[in-house]
């Protein structure tokens, strides 16, 4: 829809021999990294496109969400997002240190924003940890565990770098939408910095506001209870927060966020399930004061 204006088969074309090129000077790259596994789950991974390329787009388009979306005022609720971030990100970072294993958010840059819109149940981390919390959500979260859950789901989908895995995908199947060229060149920035496009449309061609397949929700919410349990959090308020979220939607179409699989019936008993295994192998590794 973005691109109504540009011949598909040109940027088809485009992509296509970016890709090439990609994989050819890149050759090294390609093996070690198309055999990547996912932190912790050990989940196998395709990977073909080098994360640094990832983290600059993503910081571009932040930039600019940053710039045009109208940010909130409350200071305090913003410092609270920061510092359970803060928690978050040390707890990855020491418990990678702790097992020996390499940190992936090592080359995170994270930035964390409230937009203010209360009708959007929602929140995101863009790869590179450019993380984003809208108004709408805080409502569900209602208390710093319940906000944590959420942050530490989001947080998880880039710590397991599942845009990485997306975009790969896309690249494979030779799929010429915008999500792809994202990474061949950088046109969607470029693009929206001379036309001001809108946020939402620019969060929806980075694919952000896109749910992620089942393989990846079901992982950033068993990452995401890890990491909010090293950081301290109680982590049985993910179940409250769920049936929340889910009496907050009776009768109405669920947003993104929630809207892909594993239902949310099925995510609390998987929650439920994970919860006192989880509280046991991965207690806090951070003192909350
Ligand atoms: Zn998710």
């Amino acid at each position: 829809m973005y691109y109504s204006n540009i011949n598909m088969n040109k940027i088809n074309n485009i992509n296509r021999r970016k890709f090439l090129e990609l994989i050819g000077y890149c050759s090294c790259g390609f093996v070690i990294n198309s055999c990547a596994v996912a932190p912790i789950t050990e989940r196998k991974q395709l990977k073909l496109l080098p994360e640094a390329t990832l983290n600059r787009q993503a910081a571009e388009i932040y930039a600019n969400v940053r710039t045009k979306a109208k940010l909130s005022k409350d200071k305090n609720q913003l410092k609270e997002i920061k510092q359970i971030g803060a928690r978050i990100e040390k707890a990855v970072a020491m418990y990678f240190d702790s097992v020996g294993k390499p940190n992936p958010t090592a080359h995170f840059n994270w930035e964390y924003i409230l937009i203010e819109d209360d009708k959007i149940k929602n929140a995101w981390c863009m790869p590179g940890g450019k993380i984003a919390v809208y108004t709408g959500i805080l409502k569900v979260t209602k208390n710093k565990n319940g906000l944590a859950a959420v942050m530490g789901h989001e947080i998880a989908h880039a710590v397991a770098k599942h845009s990485i895995e997306r975009a790969s995908r896309a690249l494979v199947l030779n799929v010429g939408t915008a999500a792809v060229d994202i990474f061949t060149g950088g046109a969607i920035t470029n693009t929206s910095r001379a036309t001001g496009v809108d946020v939402a449309r620019m969060l929806r061609t980075f694919g952000i506001d896109n749910p992620f397949g089942r393989k990846q929700e079901s992982e950033a919410d068993y990452l995401g209870l890890i990491f909010s349990s090293l950081a301290g959090y109680d982590i049985r308020e993910s179940v409250k927060l769920w049936e929340r979220m889910k009496e907050s939607f009776k009768g109405k179409e669920p947003p993104e966020w929630m809207s892909t699989h594993p239902s949310s019936d099925k995510r609390i008993l998987t929650l439920k399930k994970w919860i006192p295994e989880i509280i046991l192998s991965y207690p806090p590794i951070i003192n909350i004061s």
